[in-house]
């Protein structure tokens, strides 16, 4: 089931409720309708008894009057009472309509015969009511047979009162049981909504964060530490693992500068054969992509510590971007790229080198994506306190569902496309303009290019500058 957990609950609590409350009315219902018909029958056998000794002691009257006097004592608003022969035939009859008619069938006469009292709920009159009716035979006359009925309708209005409140009140009580077991549900379960959204918050940024812990001795307490506990291991395991990186490719910087150094001092060498000269150059460019890719996760294991170092002083981005066109141009020219540099002067406080590796991977990136015959202009002008600088392509532009991602680490878009980077180019642009304070950001339109654009606060110091 897709239903938040509290409508489970509310569904389920207030089924069980309307289960209950059905099976406690029907049997309320029942138990009522069946005390009150024995209270009548017990009237009946009273004063089927009373009309019994009336017609067998002398002198006291007959058949009308002492059925009569014992009629009155019924509770329904309807009595009757007949004298049957064996057959069936009203001798006499008093009180309603209903007894001019035998109020019992042939069987019931049969069984009346046999000196066995009668008791049974009949359709009487001519609206066939229901009535409660009693046989008795007459002791010392068998022949002659007793018959006392009251309506039923007291009986039937006291059930079918009890009955409406029931089907009135129910539903409304099942409604306030609803409402109520929402809330209740909804209540319990708000420090779980807390909790969720605070673990949603915390990013592999933020793991040094935790969940509050509510001060109930609960569930929802043993849920919270759990989860803090589990926080706190994970906080653990990833630095462990940035120290690593870190330790890793610091220790991997130095056999790398000394293969790189080796193979440049023996490419200098003069009758080398060609086909090692050719197999030295191309182990050479394999050092060097490997050298800038653990320099690059030197750099974030750095950042993520807290500790890129960042050595301020007076930078223009202008010039800046103007020394990464020089140096890449060779790049640009083999991929005959167009790379100008416009825009004004942009002069910040700034760890010019840095500074120069985010212009640098931007438009690497950008002569990379522009291909062959493409266009990349960079430009530079300061605007809102900030020194600012977009870097421009022609190219593919980025898909929509990868633009959130592009600074992410180790992410490509198309790896297809990436010269074999490991997609750390922009998350370490991206540390690196953080580091001074700053932003960057893409915006980008498939088929057209895109425009990755950082900004640097002009500020004395350099401020917020570690
Ligand atoms: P990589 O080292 O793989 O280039 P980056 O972090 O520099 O890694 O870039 C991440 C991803 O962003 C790239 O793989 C690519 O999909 C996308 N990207 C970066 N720059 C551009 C650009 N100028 N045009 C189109 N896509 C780009």
């Amino acid at each position: 089931m897709s239903l938040p957990i509290r409508f489970r609950i509310t569904i389920w609590s207030v089924a069980l409720l309307a289960v209950l409350m059905a099976a406690l009315g029907t049997f309320v219902v029942i138990r009522l309708r069946a005390d009150l018909v024995a209270g009548v029958d017990s009237t009946l056998t009273t004063r089927a008894s009373q009309i019994v000794l009336g017609l067998g002691t002398p002198g006291e009257g007959e058949f009308q009057d002492v059925s009569d006097a014992a009629l009155r004592q019924l509770p329904g608003t309807e009595s009757a009472a007949q004298l049957l022969d064996a057959r069936g035939t009203v001798l006499e009859s008093s009180g309603d309509i209903a007894a001019v008619k035998p109020m019992i069938g042939a069987d019931d006469l049969v069984t009346v015969g046999r000196g066995e009292p009668v008791t049974r709920t009949m359709a009487l009159g001519p609206d066939g009511e229901p009535f409660r009716v009693l046989a008795i035979a007459l002791p010392g006359a068998p022949q002659r047979i007793v018959v006392v009925a009251t309506s039923l309708d007291t009986v039937n209005a006291s059930v079918g009162r009890l009955r409406t409140l029931f089907l009135f009140a129910g539903p409304g009580l099942l409604l306030v049981a609803g409402l109520g077991g929402w809330w209740l549900a909804r209540a319990a379960l708000a420090p779980v909504s807390r909790i969720t959204r605070k673990a949603g918050e915390i990013g592999i940024e933020h793991l040094d964060e935790r969940v509050a812990v509510p001060t109930t001795a609960d569930e929802i307490h043993e849920l919270a530490v759990t989860m803090n506990g589990m926080l706190e291991r994970l906080e653990r395991g990833v630095a462990d693992q940035r120290r690593f990186i870190a330790d890793a490719s610091h220790e991997l910087r130095t056999p790398l500068a000394v293969m790189r150094s080796e193979l440049e001092v023996k490419l200098r060498e003069r009758g080398l054969p060609p086909e090692a000269r050719a197999t030295l150059e191309s182990v050479h460019e394999e050092i060097e992509s490997m050298g800038a890719m653990v320099e690059d996760l030197l750099t974030l294991a750095r950042a993520d510590e807290g500790q890129l170092v960042l050595t301020l002083e007076p930078t223009d981005l202008h010039a800046s971007a103007a020394r990464v066109r020089e140096a890449l141009a060779t790049v640009a020219a083999t991929s005959s790229v167009d790379v100008r540099v416009e825009g004004d002067g942009a002069a910040v406080l700034a760890d010019r080198r840095r500074i120069e590796q985010v212009l640098r991977n931007l438009t690497a990136n950008a002569i990379n994506y522009a291909g062959r015959g493409g266009h990349v202009v960079i430009t530079t002008w300061t605007e809102g306190g900030s020194a600012r600088c977009s870097v421009l392509d022609d190219g593919p532009g980025i898909p929509a569902a990868a633009r959130p991602h592009v600074f992410d680490r180790f992410f490509r878009a198309d790896p297809s496309r990436a010269r074999g980077g490991a997609g750390l180019g922009l998350t370490i642009c991206r540390e690196i303009v953080a580091a001074h304070g700053g932003r960057i950001q893409v915006t980008s339109e498939e088929g057209r290019g895109s425009t990755f654009t950082f900004a640097i606060p002009v500020r004395e110091g350099g401020g917020g500058v570690t």
